[in-house]
């Protein structure tokens, strides 16, 4: 008897047919005494198009976080509706939950939210029961019972949470990939597959734009020690296991992924006042509207005018509200301007590998520089770098970088 979570994703559950084809694969991969766990979400493009609607009446539907989070939680309740009713139709009970009812407790960020724990006690009962428990992923339930959702992708970590809180035996994540790539093989057409990959190195290729895994599914399989299977909802091949340490293979990659992120923006501050404090009043006002900043670049400071620049990235979403902070902050601190931009994406290489591995920046950048690509902003991490380039040059950046560092074989 095993205990397993699977999460089945978007592009799974498109279609009616993919809802019937998802049911009739957990039947058939399910023994008779094992319980079993789906995680869904919405059906295909269901959250774009919500938030599409919720543009077309307010424009920036981002300040109504509380009332987004009412909206986009609707489209993971279509398909756990849909699926429980296929499953029972096809022979086996099945019972639909959402994310408070199977006891997915949040901070209060709406949109942004963040499990503070998971109660499994419902979803136990239903096991029990002999029920299949179809969950709603993508949510949980703050203090005040009011529905929050995870981040984009969030349920990944709907899902492994509940693999964590139950100590389920597995972990799988189906999607519309066989695995993880050594860069998006949207992309990357030659990008390779890995048989596994560590906790560390995946949570920095999803920080960095890998959008198959969620990063703070990724902390979470950590924290939990849940090991995760990335697979193919489309065939029955077995894809990437994300776990603490590798096993076999591939050890001996000093980098492991090429990734590339275009949900960015760029801020410049020009003329900043140059004394203590001014970084702390521009992103302690950031950090409070719960606004993540990533790349931050200061300049040397102009001894004729005591002035420094700022320039600093934030995930597209967030733009117009830090433009508007930031705005506010330079018109009290009289700075000369400030400049955003939507048009730029970063692309990284990441590998605990590049840790005493002198040269892999210098790499990078030629294979950029014979692209021909300009490099805006530079950031780096023990096991990652980034640059900052416009947006209408990333695929060329990727297979120039990944050419570099995973050859083609001829
Ligand atoms: P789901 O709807 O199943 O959650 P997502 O669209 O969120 O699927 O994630 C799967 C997609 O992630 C793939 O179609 C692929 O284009 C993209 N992706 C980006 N980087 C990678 C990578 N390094 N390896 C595999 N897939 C990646
Ligand atoms: N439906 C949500 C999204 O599109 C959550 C998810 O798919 O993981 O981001
Ligand atoms: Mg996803």
């Amino acid at each position: 008897m095993a205990l397993t979570v699977k999460k089945f994703g978007g592009s799974s559950v498109a279609t009616t047919e993919k809802i019937m084809a998802v049911a009739q694969r957990v039947l058939r991969e399910k023994g008779p005494e094992d319980k079993v766990v789906v995680v869904v979400s919405a059906m295909g493009d269901t959250t774009d198009d919500l938030i599409t609607l919720a543009k077309d009446l307010v424009g920036q539907p981002y300040q109504y976080t509380r009332e987004m989070d009412m909206l986009l939680s609707t489209g993971e309740q279509v398909t756990i509706a849909l699926l429980a009713m296929t499953l029972n139709k096809l022979g086996h009970p099945a019972v639909s939950l959402t994310g408070s009812q199977a006891g997915i407790k949040t901070n209060n960020a709406y949109t942004k939210g963040k499990i503070l724990s998971v109660e499994p006690e419902r979803v136990l009962g239903e096991l029990a029961k002999g029920n299949i428990v179809v969950v709603a992923g993508f949510q949980g339930v703050n203090g005040d019972g009011d529905i929050l959702t995870l981040g984009r992708g969030g349920s990944d970590t709907s899902a492994v949470a509940l693999a964590g809180a139950l100590q389920a035996d597995s972990c799988e994540i189906f999607t519309d990939v066989d695995g993880v790539y050594s860069a998006d093989p949207r992309v990357v057409t030659d990008a390779r597959r890995m048989k596994e990959i560590t906790y560390t190195e995946m949570l920095e290729m999803a920080r960095l734009g890998a959008g198959v895994m969620q990063p703070r599914s990724v902390e979470m399989g950590k924290h939990y020690g849940v090991p995760i299977h990335v697979r193919s909802t489309f065939t029955q091949d077995s894809g990437t296991f994300i776990r603490e340490a590798y096993t076999v293979e591939e050890k001996e990659f000093i980098i492991r992924g090429v990734t590339h992120d275009t949900n960015v923006a760029k801020i410049a501050i020009l003329g900043l006042p140059d004394h203590p404090g001014v970084a702390y009043k521009i992103f302690s006002a950031l950090a409070t509207a719960n606004i993540d900043v990533d790349m931050i670049v200061q300049s040397i400071r102009n001894t004729d005018k005591n002035i420094i620049d700022m320039v600093f990235t934030v995930a597209q979403p967030d733009l117009p509200q830090a433009k508007e902070l930031v705005e506010k902050l330079g018109t009290e601190m009289q700075v000369f301007g400030i400049l955003v931009d939507y048009n730029v994406a970063k692309v990284s290489v990441v590998g605990a590998g590049m840790l005493g591995h002198p040269g892999i920046a210098a790499n990078m950048f030629g294979a950029m520089s014979d692209a021909g690509v300009n490099i805006e902003v530079i950031s780096t991490s023990e096991i990652s770098i980034s640059c900052l380039i416009q947006a209408d040059k990333v695929n060329e950046a990727v297979n120039a970088i990944h050419t570099r560092f995973f050859p083609r074989e001829s």
